[in-house]
């Protein structure tokens, strides 16, 4: 992330060449392409927003070439290994080493379950993001080469209480990974029945206006040295997500699909309670700091 005004002027005429727009309070470099190796995988998560996951489809390499070329000719700087789970594709290693020696930075989500294939990733990749999932996605970041973190989705059922999850980040900062908590993205029923987090909706109500920042493109507050993810909070809801899906097909949009949601009364007059407040900040144009909060993701 650029932060000397020289840059900042260079990241804007890139901004305008990819198309992508970025709040004023963004905390991420957005120029990322998510390419989605394949929609096959291995885990089976009650709260999956893919709705082709476990599709037997496969990136071919010369549809992984064309995304390298598509990044290239958009200023797009980040390629992020995606799926169903990237490391079911049997070419992943190359493919990230491809990326690498393109000169673009490469990360990788992943559910962290088959940890053989993770470790040859280990020091090609720049970012290793583990799901959590238990043991598996937790790993001592002094034994490896690439920056690990964790993402977590916060929702009441396992976090009741806004003390249950400050221990939980106390215990798992331990590990040295870099830890990301998420709320729900409402995108199908799941998600939206579980999206409402209380006392982080009492947290965001709380919080001053000039300490809600933004990561890519939701609100995000900032909690024991680590950022929460609204992600039912959009303060940037025009922006763009380059992704590639295991088809070659180049979308502009990440959003793979909205299933069809049964809304309720009663969830819609709680997420109401803070709108307000977030038409505010999603308009608010003064500049604010970004130096304490610019690595939470
Ligand atoms: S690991 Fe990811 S893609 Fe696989 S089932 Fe879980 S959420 Fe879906």
């Amino acid at each position: 992330m650029e932060n000397n005004s020289n840059s900042q002027d260079n990241y804007n005429a890139l901004v305008n060449r990819s198309g992508i727009t970025k709040h004023i309070r963004e905390i991420m470099d957005l120029r990322e392409l998510y390419v989605l190796l394949s929609y096959e995988c291995n885990g089976n998560c009650e709260y999956c927003i893919e709705r082709n996951a476990h599709q037997k489809s496969m990136i071919t390499d010369e549809n992984f070439n064309k995304a390298l070329d598509f990044a290239r000719e958009n200023d797009l700087h980040i390629i992020f290994l995606h799926g169903g789970e990237p490391t079911i594709h049997p070419n992943v290693v190359e493919y990230a080493k491809q990326a690498k020696e393109a000169g673009f930075l490469v990360k990788m989500f992943t559910n962290g379950i088959a940890i053989e294939t993770i470790k040859k990733l280990d020091g090609i990749l720049d970012e290793i993001i583990f799901s959590y999932r238990g043991d598996y996605s937790l790993h001592d970041q002094s034994k490896w080469k690439s920056s690990l973190s964790l993402q977590i989705l916060v929702a009441e059922s396992d976090f009741p209480t806004l003390e249950s999850l400050r221990k939980f980040i106390l215990e798992k900062k331990k590990t040295g990974m870099k830890i990301r908590l998420h709320t729900l993205n409402p995108v199908n029923q799941y998600s939206y029945d579980n999206q409402y987090v209380s006392y982080l909706e009492d947290m965001f109500m709380q919080t001053p206006d000039n300490q809600i920042y933004c990561v890519n493109n939701k609100a995000m507050l900032s909690f024991e040295g680590v950022g929460i993810r609204l992600t039912n909070k959009s303060l940037n809801p025009m922006h763009l997500k380059y992704s590639m899906s295991p088809d070659g097909e180049i979308r502009k949009n990440f959003k793979r699909y909205f299933e069809e949601i049964v809304k309720n009364d009663a969830m819609e007059e709680l997420l109401q309670r803070s709108n307000d407040k977030l038409m505010r900040i999603r308009t608010d144009t003064t500049p604010i700091s970004l130096e304490e909060v610019k690595n939470f993701f």
